[in-house]
């Protein structure tokens, strides 16, 4: 379907971008993989990539706490291997802690990375897809863009922000062939997640199973976990000629926590 395109994923060395950066690569879009990671273990799935599914791939560093890395992180993908079509905004960090006691630096890279790095990636991504009328752009935000939870004030307003971004790009876009949305998920069987879950059987001196099934799935009523390769299907989706009236919108994958 994507043969010929190319698409960037933030965040696509683990858990969800990784994900959708498979799933691109296997409708047939050449990927550039972005994030931290051992290098090893990065050239090793870049390799796959390409392997598996006969695309270019290739691999570009960019620490997105810094919007000049942002920029310059479209720029290197054009380098590697052509302009982006499809820009896939999923890098992300959590951090938990009342909004009293928030530490500011915390604050500034959540903000950063999770909503002023689309902003940096889009702004140097959106002339080639206006030239030639065709592109996407994939904001990865959250049930907690929709909803809000005690303790996440930065990721609650960084993921509430991301879905009003992409709505002005949207509108901004909309005679055109370009289309900007989110996808929302809920909680998601990834390493992020996997930290929280440790980090609160520690605090509540409960046990894993419990702090998954009575605290992290008590919002979501499904009671289990998306799996990161549901989000990648819905990323090729909206990637598709088939969802080009769809614009503007955020997709909620999440069991209905967003349902209450
Ligand atoms: P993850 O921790 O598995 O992956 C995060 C990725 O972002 C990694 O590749 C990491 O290297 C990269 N990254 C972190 N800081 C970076 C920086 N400064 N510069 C460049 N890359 C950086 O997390 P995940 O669960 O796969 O989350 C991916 C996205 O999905 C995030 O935006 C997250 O907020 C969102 N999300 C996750 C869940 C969930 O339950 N896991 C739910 C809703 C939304």
């Amino acid at each position: 379907t994507f043969k010929g395109r190319t698409a960037l994923i933030t965040g696509s060395t683990s858990g969800i971008g990784a994900a959708i950066a498979e799933k691109l690569a296997a409708s047939g879009a050449n990927i550039i993989l972005n994030g931290f990671g051992d290098a090893d273990a990065i050239e090793a799935q870049r390799a796959e990539l390409e392997q598996r599914y006969g695309v270019k791939a290739a691999f570009v560093a960019a620490d997105l706490t810094k919007g000049a890395e942002a920029t310059k992180l479209v720029h290197d993908a054009e380098r590697a291997i052509a302009p982006v079509d499809i820009l896939v905004n999923n890098a992300g960090i959590q951090h938990v802690a009342p909004v009293a006691e928030f530490p500011p630096e915390k604050w500034e890279a959540l903000i950063a990375i999770c909503l002023s790095s689309a902003f940096y990636t889009s702004a140097a991504a959106l002339p080639h897809m206006k030239r030639q009328d065709w592109g996407r752009i994939i904001n990865i935000a959250s049930a907690q863009g929709k909803v809000a939870s005690a303790y996440k004030s930065a990721y609650n307003a960084a993921k509430h922000g991301v879905i009003g971004f992409t709505k002005s790009v949207a509108l901004e876009y909309a005679e055109s062939g370009v289309t900007a949305n989110c996808i929302c998920p809920g909680y998601v069987n990834t390493p992020l997640v996997q930290g929280q879950v440790a980090g609160q059987a520690k605090a509540h001196n409960m046990s894993e199973e419990d702090v998954i099934r009575n605290v992290i799935l008590s919002v979501q009523p499904n009671k289990r976990f998306v799996e990161p390769e549901e989000i990648g299907d819905m990323a090729v989706y909206l990637a598709s000629d088939s969802a080009r009236s769809i614009t503007g919108a955020a997709i909620s994958v999440d069991g209905a926590w967003t349902a209450w």
